[in-house]
C-alpha cells in the first residue's frame, strides 16, 4: 500500500512519538505500517511482518476481524456517541458491565468505564482513596507496588509504575507511592540455593516489612499485574500470590489486581488471577477488552469497595466524556463473545498455549537463550553471553535491541526490554503459525548470535 505521500518525511516533521528517542528516531525514520490482517502487519514496501507482539499485547482477535467491524459500524450508525453522566446510560454500556462482571471472578461484579489502561489506574487510585475516606479512615492512603511495575503512564500511573526512567525526568513518583523489591522474578533475583517457594516468600515478606514500617493503619492497597508485563515479562514464582493475599487480608490492605494485559484469555483463564489463585479487592482491565479495536478500559470492584461508594451521599465524581463510548462498549461486546465462542479461554484456547509453550521450549537449547518462561500465550526469553553463569551481553540491553531489528527483518514482531525478548501473539494464532512464529524467531536468534559473535 504504498502511498505517492512520504509518510516518514511528514512523520519526521511534525510527530512526536510516545516512548521515543526523538532525534535517534528522526535520524533512521519510523517504520511505516499501513494494514494489517490476521496475525500479520504489513508494512509500506508491502514487506509482511508476523505480529508476535498482538499489537501492544492487545489484538486478542487479530487484524480485520469482520464482526468487531460490523459491531463498530452498527453502533456507530445507531448512536455514534453519549455519554453516561447525568443518571444516563446506554444498552451497549450496560450490556457491557453485565458481560464483564459474568467473568470477573465472583463478586467483583461492579464496573466503571475508561478509555486507557493508564485511565483505569488512575481512576483505580482514586476510588481507593476514596473508599477509606468513606470508611472514615483518610490516613490510609500510601499504595505500594513493585519495582519494575508497569501500571501506565499518566501521572499517577507512572508514579505507581516502578520504572525509574519514567519517573525522574517527571519529577515523579508522587508521595504515597512506595515500591518493594525484589521483583518477583526468579532467575534474576533468586540467590543461589534458594527454592522457588523460599524466593517467592522473601519477595512477599518485602511486602509486609514495607506495611509495617509505613503502619498498616496508613496503607491503602497493594497493586501488582499478575504477570509483570512491560517491566520484563515475569512470572510469579510459586506460592507468591496466595501469600501476597494473605499479608493484604492480614492488615487490612485492599488487593488491586491490575489485568491490563493479562486480562481476557492472556494467561489461560479469563483473567490472570484466576490463573494465579488470588481473589483481588480491585481489577484494572483494558487492551484485550475490546481486541485494541476501540479504547476502552475498566475497574471491577468488589462488593466490600462498592457499597460505601453506592451508598455515599456524595457523588463519584469521576469519569470521563468517552468513559464507555458506546462504539467501544459495542466491541467489547461483540469481541468478549467472539473470544467465548472461538473457545479462545476453553479448549482452544488449551490447545494453543500448549502447543506455543512447547516450541518456546525448543529455544532452550539455542547458544544465546539463557532461559524461557511462558504461561498462556506469554513468553520470554533471556538473551546472555553464557548460559551457566547468566553473564550478559555489555552494555546491557544492547542484545536485546540487536535481536529486535533481526526479528524486523526477518520478518516476526518481538519486543525488547533490556536483553529479555517477548511473545504476545494474538489468540487466535494457528498452529501452523506458531511454527512460523518459532522458524522466524529462531532465525532471528541466530542472526543476533552471528552478529554478537557467539
Ligand atoms: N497497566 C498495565 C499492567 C499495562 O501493561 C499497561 C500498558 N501496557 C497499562 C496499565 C497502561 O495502559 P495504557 O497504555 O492503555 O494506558
Amino acid at each position: 500500500m504504498k502511498s505517492n505521500i512520504d509518510i516518514k518525511a511528514l512523520d519526521n516533521a511534525h510527530h512526536l512519538h510516545p516512548f521515543s528517542t526523538h532525534h535517534e528516531l528522526r535520524e533512521k525514520g519510523p517504520r511505516v505500517i499501513t494494514h494489517a490482517e490476521g496475525v500479520y502487519i504489513y508494512d509500506e514496501d508491502g514487506v509482511r511482518i508476523l505480529d508476535g507482539m498482538a499489537g501492544l499485547w492487545c489484538v486478542q482477535l487479530g487484524y480485520g476481524r469482520q464482526e468487531l467491524v460490523d459491531a463498530a459500524t452498527d453502533a456507530m450508525k445507531t448512536l455514534s456517541y453519549y455519554n453516561l453522566f447525568f443518571q444516563t446510560t446506554t444498552p451497549y454500556a450496560a450490556k457491557l458491565a453485565d458481560l464483564i462482571s459474568q467473568k470477573t471472578p465472583e463478586g467483583l461484579d461492579q464496573i466503571t468505564f475508561a478509555c486507557s489502561g493508564s485511565e483505569a489506574v488512575d481512576g483505580a487510585i482514586k476510588l481507593i482513596w476514596y473508599y477509606w475516606n468513606l470508611k472514615g479512615k483518610p490516613e490510609k492512603k500510601a499504595i505500594i507496588s513493585r519495582e519494575r511495575a508497569y501500571h501506565g503512564s499518566t501521572v499517577a500511573a507512572a508514579s505507581l509504575s516502578g520504572l525509574p526512567f519514567m519517573q525522574g525526568i517527571f519529577d515523579l513518583p508522587l508521595p504515597r507511592f512506595h515500591h518493594i523489591g525484589p521483583t518477583p522474578h526468579y532467575y534474576e533475583y533468586g540467590n543461589a540455593g534458594e527454592s522457588e517457594h523460599d524466593f517467592a516468600m522473601r519477595c512477599a515478606k518485602a511486602l509486609e516489612d514495607k506495611i509495617l514500617e509505613l503502619g498498616p493503619e496508613n496503607v491503602a492497597a497493594f497493586a501488582g499485574e499478575p504477570v509483570m508485563g512491560a517491566g520484563g515479562l515475569m512470572l510469579p514464582p510459586e506460592g507468591y500470590w496466595p501469600e501476597i493475599e494473605r499479608i493484604c487480608r492480614k492488615y487490612d490492605i485492599l488487593l488491586w489486581s491490575d489485568e491490563v494485559i493479562c486480562g481476557f484469555g492472556r494467561t489461560g483463564e479469563w483473567f490472570g488471577c484466576q490463573t494465579y489463585g488470588f481473589t483481588p479487592d480491585i481489577m484494572t482491565m483494558a487492551k484485550g477488552v475490546t481486541s485494541g479495536y476501540q479504547p476502552l478500559s475498566a475497574i471491577a470492584l468488589n462488593q466490600r469497595v462498592a457499597e460505601p461508594i453506592i451508598n455515599a451521599d456524595t457523588e463519584m465524581a469521576h469519569g470521563f466524556t468517552y468513559s464507555g463510548h458506546p462504539v467501544a462498549a459495542a466491541v467489547a461486546i461483540r469481541n468478549i463473545e467472539l473470544i467465548d465462542e472461538l473457545g479462545l479461554v476453553g479448549p482452544r484456547g488449551e490447545e494453543t498455549s500448549r502447543y506455543f509453550q512447547s516450541k518456546l521450549k525448543t529455544l532452550d537449547d539455542h547458544p544465546l537463550v539463557g532461559q524461557t518462561r511462558g504461561v498462556g500465550l506469554l513468553g520470554a526469553l533471556e538473551l546472555v553471553k553464557n548460559k551457566e553463569t547468566k553473564e550478559r551481553f555489555a552494555p546491557g540491553g544492547h542484545a536485546g535491541v540487536v535481536c529486535r531489528g533481526h526479528c524486523f527483518e526477518t520478518g516476526v514482531v518481538m519486543r525488547a526490554v533490556g536483553d529479555t525478548m517477548f511473545l504476545c501473539p494474538p489468540l487466535v494464532i494457528t498452529n501452523a503459525e506458531i511454527d512460523e512464529l518459532f522458524d522466524l524467531v529462531r532465525t532471528a536468534l541466530d542472526k543476533t548470535a552471528a552478529e554478537l559473535s557467539v
